[in-house]
């Protein structure tokens, strides 16, 4: 008998509605669900691959202790001893959580609960911490809070779109599709890509600005110098709701003094940059829309001020479509953003900053030991391992030896950590091979919970057919590991309604209207409520009860004065610089077909079909100096270290495409290939492990290395 149910995309952070037909208790064919907001039809490949990747022969079907299995109570047995054990010896601070934007909300609103609440550290974090922890930290800084001004809508509504670090052809597929459909409606739309390569994106773009790595702040800087020197300023906006215009203003003038300086340090020319100051200065309706490539940086936070400083300027904010719009890399990095998953966010929009918060959340916890502040974020969190403060790690549903830089660090600081236990529903990862403690765990199609997208949207992940093997729920797995240290009557939820509901109430707690995050609508919700939920747009209460499309255009900010700030932004380049040595600049970054670590989507022969092998894309001029030929496989060595004694430099080994898309002087590789499908093209084993000194986030789109004949 066939069924169809509705649920949604495991992977982007566009967050696709989809329509599951299932038969015989497995998936059989998916479609974009045309009633969903976020993509009203539409799928990508790999959304529309989703149920070829549900392969049991590849899943991780038994909890396993030691590399024998065993039964679940002796799994969760062993998780609560050793952590217990490791805390006894060494104190909370000694463990840690590394989760990931792939677990559900109510898996992480669990993680964080047990690890702020009852083991009393802050030491969470996700690997949202590499995707968009930068975008976090420049929305708080002008706004006082981490709101997502605009929506979806807004990128049909523009008249002008200005994507920034951006491939979204490839990397936000359905949202292209969306801009792209409105552009082919309306010609007259024009859309502006500013990336160093000539991308999918770039190459449907009416102006590619090929600027020089790590100059955005630049030519943001030099464009709101120009529009103020030229009268496009929003006055009224500027006077009446914002603070920090003078400032900014003259840092701007003093970095980014005319068009020429403008041009001459981004490395384009007079044209493109006075083309695109006429652009912004004529189109009210723009929509700035920024990714990694602003994100990944060591002075992403400021480059994420710089475009929101621009719309603020402008008045442009909260208005149709008129927004900076951060796009988050993973299906659930909001989500995670919304309980407090990483490890300078305590919950519910909370601030560790704020003692009167941190003991309100306490005292609705009814914590037994509440941490006071913020814990390791992701690098610090694999340093400590390093270093022996940290001896316990429970990774959930990432894979970190291949995903964070200096990978192969990381991988020789969990050889020597004393209890690496992880969860995963894939049998193999390079992470859950290093594991003492294996734990299976629910994955997509089995998973039931909620996720919200880019645009604040929360969905449902509905379960559609049974877990594989023994696998169970993350929320549920970390809820009897609390009961077994002990603290069972804090965690009594029998079905993911329970932690929803309780989320729900967190953020309306002692609420009033203070913060901006309030599913208060939710607080009581029911089983069949929740079942039935329709995808909305947070806040979800009695003021916005369906939801809330767009925030700011009152003027309202969450700053204590109620002005969002502009904030003086002083350029800086990426941290590593070319030499003779290293002369070459490294870019990483996503295919299109491909899904992070490839544990899922190297499944799919669709997929792999597509890419099969990774490259290193590489100007011609390059070649030929270097005496290669496309096709040709090279040896890439960059700063980070591999082998045991760590010693040996890290190296990345494949063939070279030729392309003029790249600047000359510039590398390009993708991040997916893992040591099991190429044992030498892990891309973020040569990326150094510098981040932005204010959001945490790790350079990953910036490395310089060598290249050699291999
Ligand atoms: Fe899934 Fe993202 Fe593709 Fe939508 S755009 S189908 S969420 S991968």
């Amino acid at each position: 008998m066939k069924r169809q149910q509705e649920t949604t995309c495991a992977y982007c952070g566009v967050g696709c509605g989809v329509q599951a037909t299932v038969q015989d208790d497995a998936v059989i064919a998916v479609a974009g669900s045309p009633g969903h907001p976020a993509n009203r039809g539409r799928l990508c490949v790999k959304g529309s691959a989703l149920h070829e990747t549900l392969d049991h022969s590849a899943r991780l079907l038994h909890p396993e202790v030691g590399g024998q299995r065993v039964d679940w109570p002796q799994a969760i047995q062993a998780v609560a001893e050793g952590l217990q054990d490791t805390i006894r010896r060494h104190g909370p601070d000694s463990v840690a959580f590394y989760v990931s934007g792939q677990l559900l909300t109510e898996d992480y609103y669990v993680a964080n609960k047990l690890m702020k609440g009852f083991i009393g550290s802050g030491n969470i974090d996700t690997n949202s911490r590499l995707c968009m922890s930068s975008a976090v930290s420049a929305y708080k800084r002008a706004f006082g809070t981490d709101t997502v001004p605009g929506n979806y809508e807004d990128l049909e509504q523009a008249d002008l779109l200005i994507l920034v670090g951006s491939n979204a052809a490839w990397t936000h597929p359905v949202l292209f599709q969306r801009m792209q459909a409105a552009r082919q409606k309306h010609p007259d739309k024009r859309m502006v890509v500013i990336d160093p390569r000539r991308t999918a994106t770039a190459g449907s773009a009416d102006l590619h600005l090929p600027l020089r790595p790590g100059t955005d702040a630049v030519l943001f800087n030099g464009l709101l110098a120009w529009l103020a020197e030229h009268g496009h300023l929003d006055e009224d906006f500027l006077t009446r709701h914002t603070e920090g215009l003078t400032a900014t203003l003259s840092m701007a003038r003093r970095t980014a003094a005319s068009v020429a300086s403008v041009a001459e340090q981004c490395g384009l020319t007079l044209e493109q940059v006075e083309t695109f100051f006429r652009w912004v200065a004529a189109t009210p309706r723009t929509v700035t829309f920024y990714s990694m490539g602003i994100n990944q940086s060591t002075s992403g936070v400021d480059k994420a001020n710089a475009i929101i400083n621009l719309h603020l300027a402008t008045g442009r904010i909260g208005k149709p479509g008129a927004a900076p719009f951060s796009i988050t890399g993973q299906p659930n990095a909001m989500g995670g953003r919304e309980v407090g998953g990483l490890a300078n966010q305590l919950a519910a929009h909370m601030e560790w900053d704020d003692p009167a918060a941190v003991e309100r959340v306490a005292r609705f916890w009814g914590a037994s030991s509440m941490a006071s502040g913020p814990g390791a974020t992701a690098t610090e969190l694999f340093e400590h391992i390093e270093q022996g403060q940290i001896r316990a790690v429970w990774i959930m549903a990432t894979n970190p030896v291949v995903s964070m830089p200096e990978a192969d660090r990381v991988r020789r600081a969990l050889q020597q950590c004393d209890l690496v236990i992880v969860s995963d529903c894939m049998a193999h990862t390079d992470t859950l091979d290093l594991a003492h403690i294996r734990l299976p765990a629910t994955g997509w199609s089995e998973k039931d919970g909620t996720v919200t997208n880019s645009e604040r949207r929360i969905s449902r992940q509905r379960a559609l057919v049974p877990a594989a093997g023994e696998a169970r729920h993350d929320w549920w797995i970390m809820s009897q590991v609390a009961a077994a240290m002990g603290w069972g009557d804090r965690f009594q939820y029998r079905q993911p309604v329970d932690v929803f509901r309780e989320h729900a109430q967190l953020t309306a707690y002692e609420n009033e209207g203070q913060r901006d995050l309030d599913l208060g609508a939710w607080a009581d919700i029911t089983a069949a409520e929740y079942d039935a939920l329709t995808p909305l747009q947070w806040p979800v209460n009695a003021q916005w009860p369906m939801g809330r499309p767009r925030f700011f255009a009152d003027g309202q900010f969450h700053t204590p004065n109620g002005r969002a700030r502009l904030i003086p932004i002083h350029p800086r380049t990426p941290q590593s610089s070319q030499d003779a040595q290293q002369p070459y600049r490294l870019n990483t970054g996503r295919l299109r077909d491909q899904w992070h670590t490839m544990t899922r989507t190297g499944i799919a022969a669709r997929l792999t079909s597509h890419i099969s092998e990774p490259r290193v894309s590489m100007h011609p001029d390059d070649a030929a100096r270097e005496q290669l030929q496309d096709g040709d496989w090279v040896s890439i060595r960059g700063s980070g270290t591999s082998g045991a004694d760590g010693k040996t430099a890290s190296e990345f080994c494949a063939r070279i495409d030729c392309t003029r898309d790249q600047r000359p002087g510039e590398l390009f590789v993708p991040i997916h290939w893992t040591r099991q499908y190429a044992s030498q093209a892990v891309a973020s084993s040569l990326v150094p492990g510098h981040v932005d000194p204010i959001s945490g986030q790790p350079e990953l789109k910036h490395a310089v290395v060598s290249v050699s004949p291999w």
